[in-house]
């Protein structure tokens, strides 16, 4: 299949309610043009150099998200431009995403990056942080982000069950943040190449989807 076809292959398969960022981190921009062509907008990538160099060569209708670590001192190259960040995994990363979306004018979009795989990662809030954070209004001073909702990643595992239940919790704590603490939060970002299907039909409404469609990266 070509990339078009296979973004296609994706949509035709996705509710309405859920849409795909194509991961383009480590593929060339000639192949995020080939997705473009094929109608693609929303492109992720990990690492802020190699965001900014595409950035600034591609077309500027591309709405760009961050998905990978991020760190403070890199934020205020993308916070001119970047329109959602799923990896926001520190207060002290929101507090200088605030300030530098204050200095470019605007509000930029974040997600909570929740840690709930068994992999060992120094990433990510449990549940607790986040209610923590609401109960204690932490996010509420920050005025020039916005937390849109949360992103979660799966184990790396064949254990499918295991992978729906991971997903599942996380789809029942988007439920809880929505209910309890804040009923504008709209996106639960779950779902990568091997999990997506499952993400969906625990209620993703973002798939960060990388390697099915760009091939297997060359680091
Ligand atoms: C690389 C990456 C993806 C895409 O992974 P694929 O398995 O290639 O689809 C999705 N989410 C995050 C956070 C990533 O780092």
């Amino acid at each position: 299949m070509t990339i078009a076809e296979k973004i296609d292959f994706i949509n035709k398969r996705l509710p309405s309610t859920t849409r795909l960022v194509a991961i383009s981190k480590f593929h060339p921009a000639s192949s995020i043009m080939e997705a473009y062509q094929a109608g693609q907008r929303m492109f992720g990538e990990s690492r802020e150099q190699e965001l900014s160099e595409k950035q600034s060569s591609l077309p500027k209708d591309i709405e760009w998200h961050f998905i990978g670590h991020l760190q403070t001192n890199k934020v205020k190259y993308i916070a001119p431009y970047v329109a959602l960040v799923h990896s926001v995994d520190s207060i002290k990363l929101l507090q200088e995403l605030d300030k530098q979306a204050e200095k470019c004018g605007r509000v930029i979009d974040c997600l909570l990056e929740l840690h709930v795989a068994q992999e060992e990662t120094k990433y990510g809030f449990d549940f607790d942080d986040v209610r923590a954070l609401y109960r204690e209004s932490v996010l509420s001073k920050f005025k020039h982000v916005k937390i849109r909702g949360l992103m979660g990643m799966a184990s790396n595992t064949d254990n499918q069950s295991q992978i729906r239940e991971e997903f599942s919790s996380i789809s029942s704590f988007f439920s809880e943040v929505k209910d309890s603490f804040d009923p504008q939060v709209d996106t639960l970002s779950m779902g990568m190449t091997h999990d997506w299907e499952l993400a969906v039909e625990e209620g993703s409404t973002l798939v960060r989807i990388g390697s099915f469609i760009f091939g297997e990266r060359v680091y």
